[in-house]
């Protein structure tokens, strides 16, 4: 799994870092997307698969 995503449409919402933690932060300042790991391993796959569809701003994409 390849996960992508597109700060310009990160609304900030946070939504994906309760999802999955280990993959998705914040920035401080504007508390915009920070992708941590792109290539999570299998045992998080469900986590971000479930980020990307809690994402309010379709910000996050799998591949
Ligand atoms: S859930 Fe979407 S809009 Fe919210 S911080 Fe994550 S990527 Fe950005």
């Amino acid at each position: 799994m390849k996960v992508f995503v597109d700060e310009d449409k990160c609304c900030g919402a946070g939504s994906c870092v309760l999802s999955a933690l280990e993959v998705f932060d914040q920035r401080d300042e504007d508390g915009v997307v920070v992708l941590l790991d792109a290539e999570p391993a299998e045992h998080l796959h469900a986590a971000v698969h479930e980020a990307v569809q809690v994402c309010p701003a379709a910000a996050i994409t799998v591949a």
